[in-house]
This record gives C-alpha cells, structure tokens and sequence, in this order.
C-alpha cells in the first residue's frame, strides 16, 4: 500500500496488533540513547517517554493512531524505507534514527504536499497561532509553496448554527472522522472520493444542520487546523456592546474559569474567576453574572422533580437535560425514551430566563432591551439559545452564546494584557454561587450536587455528607448505588455519546434499573467542551487536560462556604420574593421545557 501524498510505503497497521500489550520489556536505541520500553509500544511512544519528540500531524493519542500522514517517520537501521513510528511497535536490539537527513527530507516533502492543496490564510485564520500544520511549517522552515499547481475547492458549510467547515483548509488526516465515530459513536461525517477528489464529507454531502450531527463540537477539538470551528458571533456581540440602549449581561458556565487563562499562556486548569470577571467589565458588560447560580437553580429543580419521580416510581430513570448535545442525540435517536429526560432548562437558559423576568422587574429595565451573552465551554449550546421553546413573552432566555476560545478572541480585540489584571467580583443580585453549580462543569458534577440537594430533601433534615466520590472521574461510565434514608439509589454518569448509547441500550433491553442518569455529549462533561482551548496532540499526550481542569472545580467547590445549591442564599431570596416553589407553576413557566422527535438520518 502506497502513501497518498509522499508516494511512500505505509506499513501495515496490523504490525501494531490489537492483542493486550505484554508486560515484557525490550531495549533498544533511539538517537544514540539506550531506551528501555514494554514490549508492544510503538516507536512514538517509546521516543517520547525517553524524552525524544518526534513530530505527529494526524496522531491523536488513543483516538487516530493511523500512520496516515506519515509526519512521524523514522529510519530503523537494517530495514529499507522508513517507519511509521505512531504504529510500528518497538523490538529487542532496534536502532532507530528519528532525524537523519534522509528523514528531515521526507517530512519536508509530506509537508510541501500538505501545504500545495491547502488554504493560505493563516492571517484570516482562526486557529492561526494554534495550528499543528503552521507549526509545523515554521518548524522546518516552510519558506514558498514548493508544489504550487492546482487546488481542489470546496464550499464552505456555514449552515449550522454551531459549528463551520471550511475543507479548503482540512488536510485529511481524519482525526475529526475518528473522534465522531470512535469517541462519540456518531458517525455524521467520513472520508468520501477518491485520489484529488478526497475530502471528509456527510452522507450526500449534506451540511452537518442536516445530518444526524449532535453540535457536541468534539470534532472541533481534534482538527489540527482550522477546517472546523465554532459558528463565531463576536461582531453581533461587540455591536451590542456598543450600543447605549442596550443592557447588556454576561453570564459564565463553571468550565470557563478553569479554561480561559489557557489562550493567554497559563497553566491548564488555573482558575482565572477573578481576572475574566474584569475582562468583561472592561469590555463593557453593564453586568457579569455567574451560570453557577444558574445551575443551582438547575439542581433546586431538578432534584425537586427527581425526588417526587422518585417517591412515587414515576418514569424512573430520570436523566438529565442540561447538555444540549445529548439532547439532540436522544431526540434522533432513542425519542422513545424522551420522557425520561427533566423537563429541566440547562443552567444558562434558566438563568437568562431569570434576568429577563426577575432582574428585569427587580432593576426596573425593559426586558426586550436586555441582550443575554452566554460564555459557554459549547457549541451546541448555540443551537440551544435559538431552540424555538426557549423564549418566554416572545423573547429568548439567551440572545447570543459565545465559546471560552471566542471570549478569548474578544479580549485579545480589546488589547486587555489578560494576565496582568486584578480580580473582580460577580455582580450582585445574581452572582453568588455553591460548590455545587461549580461541579456542573465536570462528568459526575451534576449527578454529585443533584444527589447533595436530593439527600436533604428526601430526609428532611440537613446531612453533613457532602462528597459522592462514586460519581467523581475521569472513566467514561460510572454506576454507583447510594443508600440515602434507607433507600438505595441506583445512580450512573457517563460522558461521551457512545457511552450514552450504552447506557440506553441498556435501560431499553432491561438490563439495567438505574433511577437516576447523567449524561454528557462531551468525554470528560463541559470541561472539555467542543468550544474550550483547543490543545494540540502533544499536550493530550503527555497531560491530562481533562484532569487538570476537573480538579480546579473540585477545588473552587472544597473552597466555597456553602456547598449545597437549595442553601444558596440568593435562590431562597428569589424563589421567595418571585418563584413561589420549585416545581411550581412560575418555576415551570421559566425553568422548565420540553423535547420533540427529530427526524432521523442513518449513515
Ligand atoms: S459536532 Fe460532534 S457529532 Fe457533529 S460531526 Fe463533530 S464530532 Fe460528530
Ligand atoms: S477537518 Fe480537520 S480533523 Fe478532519 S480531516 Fe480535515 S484537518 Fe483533519
Ligand atoms: S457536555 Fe457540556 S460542552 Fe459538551 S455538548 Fe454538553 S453542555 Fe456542551
């Protein structure tokens, strides 16, 4: 089998074999330097353990492990031609030569095929600055196109109100492709046509609004380049701004504040509350309010109506509703089970439906002159925001939703030296917050402050638990029982699509009794949402992003004075002086929805 682009052999995948790694270890050298590695590991990983980097393009650890691009070739001595290193596994004795001239020519060569057949507007570009294939091209001193001639054009597919795909710029490396099918059990887009006509399309080359796409923007997060991003609303939001007669507010989801202070050079996970609070006032917001408060109302709610499914075995399980991608997904696919879900809004709908009822007749403002900005880790939450059954008295909860990577785009527009600045706090009325809303940012947070309020309520007294570790980590699925007044509670959180799927497979086939479900479209929950700084392959391989993030919610939680959402101070005010009681009439006018079928497209 012959490469596409460099016309060089691809060794076969098979070399790497599916069986379970061996514990063995083997030595060998690489670049002069003696490297001890457990047999089965391939040449990529052995390197990078040894502290040896060897450059990827279309690597993604754990999810495209294809040898497709073949950025990553070394020389073995005594074997003829060269090694895919992300697939070629080590052996006993290998000498191996991850730079040799002959190497460097080769990667070059990929790399001038890339670039002959791809878009040149980095200046225009959205991931300019964060693009696996510039960095590369700076790297080996990509001066001139070698290979002008010829470039396939492809329409731009801006249909959706979540995401955008511009192919001009998409380099077939398919870790896009890998991610919807392998990750997310999707399968909304492949690789169609042959040779130069080669591209990642939908069946029918439909646009993705068309397709059985959920918007989780998970493809997003894996493309190097920037073929796929978020449907960017900046311009209407600075327009707003700009306006005198418009009030406007910012609301931030809990993931955002562990996220933001990455697009400016800080660690991953450091908790930049206080500086992104400042930001935004700089920028001109008339008020920043916090979705934590939001998803503690989601919580009050939502525990309400679980606690009173659950006393009389009402639609059990009861699963959760604040993910706008898993929403999607089971009005394609499963609309059977539809009325499992909380007719619960998701925390920043609630919360904007809030603003325009409560705080509009609170402050005395024209609720139609409010505009609603929701900071979001998500794309799909765009979707949400312009879902017809989100309004009330004919004006949206949200008026625009913006991702952590956009927010990003529009403090760097307005000059603000991000790190420099001091913190600010969240306005008031609205702005204070649990724990618990914190933990809504992470896969097992909802189900945690869910259970934290359900406990209370289902006792009647106040319990000084306040951790569910079971439900706490990164695994994909986590089931738990949780005995609560003598009643076990089976509970499970699962994130990432195909492990919904399981799940709903499960409870279909009666294999399963869980009472309560959460789930998140995103592997991880929003913390690594489709609209989060986008980190390139080498961090994924050496860090857990997913961790470091997570943890930094876990801290703000062990750190907040109060940690359950029904003893948050401002909630008890509001539903006093305006909502009368959770669940209730005025509660379901603006906190509750409903789903509908969708129609279903099969790939
Ligand atoms: S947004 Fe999600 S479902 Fe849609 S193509 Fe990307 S990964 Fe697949
Ligand atoms: S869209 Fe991005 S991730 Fe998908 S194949 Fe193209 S470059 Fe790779
Ligand atoms: S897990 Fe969070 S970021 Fe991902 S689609 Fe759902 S709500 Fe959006």
């Amino acid at each position: 089998m012959w490469h596409l682009y460099c016309n060089m052999p691809i060794p076969c995948n098979k070399l790497r074999g599916g069986k379970a790694m061996e514990e063995k270890m083997v030595t060998l050298t690489i670049d002069g330097e003696t490297v001890k590695a457990k047999k089965g590991t391939t040449i990529l990983e052995a390197a990078k353990n040894a502290g040896i980097d060897i450059p990827t393009l279309c690597f993604l650890k754990d999810i495209n492990e294809v040898g497709d691009c073949r950025m990553c070739i070394v020389e073995v001595e005594g074997r003829r031609g060269f090694a895919t290193s992300c697939i070629q596994t080590v052996e006993e004795g290998m000498v191996v030569h991850t730079h040799t001239p002959n190497v460097l020519e080769a990667r070059r060569t990929v790399l001038d095929l890339i670039i002959s057949n791809h878009a040149k507007d980095c200046l225009t570009c959205t991931r300019s600055g964060n693009c696996e294939l510039q960095t590369l091209a700076t790297k080996f001193n990509v001066l001139h196109v070698e290979y002008p001639g010829e470039m396939t054009k492809h329409k731009i597919d801006d249909k959706s109100p979540a995401l955008v795909r511009d192919f001009n710029k998409c380099i077939l490396c398919r870790r896009c492709v890998a991610t919807c099918k392998n990750v997310q059990g999707i399968g909304a887009i492949d690789c169609i046509n042959r040779g130069f006509e080669s591209c990642i399309s939908t069946v029918g080359d439909h646009s993705l609004n068309d397709v059985n796409c959920t918007f989780c923007g998970q493809c997003i997060e894996s493309c190097p380049t920037g073929a796929l991003h978020e449907k960017e609303t900046i311009k209407e939001a600075w327009a707003k701004l700009k306006d005198p007669d418009t009030f406007v507010v910012a609301q931030t989801a809990p993931s955002i504040r562990v996220a933001l202070g990455e697009e400016f050079g800080m660690d991953i996970g450091t908790n930049v509350e206080g500086k992104m609070i400042t930001a935004l006032k700089r920028m001109g917001f008339d008020k920043v309010f916090d979705t934590n408060t939001g998803a503690d109302f989601t919580i009050m709610e939502e525990a309400t109506e679980f606690v009173e499914r659950f006393k009389n075995n009402d639609n059990l399980p009861m699963m959760t509703s604040c993910c706008p991608g898993w929403v999607r997904y089971i009005e394609e696919n499963y609309p059977e089970e539809l009325s499992h879900l909380s007719s619960c809004k998701s925390p920043h709908q609630m919360f904007g439906a809030l603003i325009k009822s409560y705080y509009a007749k609170k402050e005395n403002i024209d609720p139609s002159k409010i505009y609603v900005i929701s900071i979001m880790p998500c794309v799909a939450k765009k979707f949400e925001a312009i879902r017809p059954e989100m309004q009330n008295n004919g004006l949206y909860d949200v008026d625009n939703v913006i991702t952590t990577r956009e927010l990003a785009r529009m403090i760097k527009q307005a000059n603000i030296e991000f790190t420099k600045l001091d913190d600010s706090k969240f306005d008031n009325p609205m702005g204070e917050a649990t724990g618990a809303g914190a933990i809504f940012g992470t896969t097992g947070g909802v189900m945690e402050a869910a259970l934290r309020t359900a406990e209370d309520l289902l006792t009647g007294k106040t319990l000084e638990r306040i951790n569910f570790e079971e439900v706490r980590g990164g695994k994909g699925i986590k089931k738990a029982t949780i005995n609560i007044a003598g009643k076990e509670i089976k509970v499970v959180a699962a994130s990432g699509l195909k492990n919904a799927r399981t799940i709903l497979e499960e409870i279909k086939s009666g294999k399963a009794d869980y009472q309560f479900v959460e789930i998140m479209a995103c592997p991880g929950g929003c913390i690594m949402g489709g609209g989060q700084p986008i980190k390139n392959s080498k961090i994924h391989s050496e860090v857990n992003v997913r961790k470091l993030r997570a943890d930094s919610l876990y801290s703000i939680d062990e750190k907040s004075t109060i940690r359950k959402s029904h003893e948050n101070p401002v909630l008890q005010k509001i539903y006093k002086e305006y909502l009368g009681n959770p669940g209730g009439d005025l509660a379901h006018k603006f906190l509750h929805t409903h789903y509908q079928k969708r129609e279903k497209y099969n790939i």
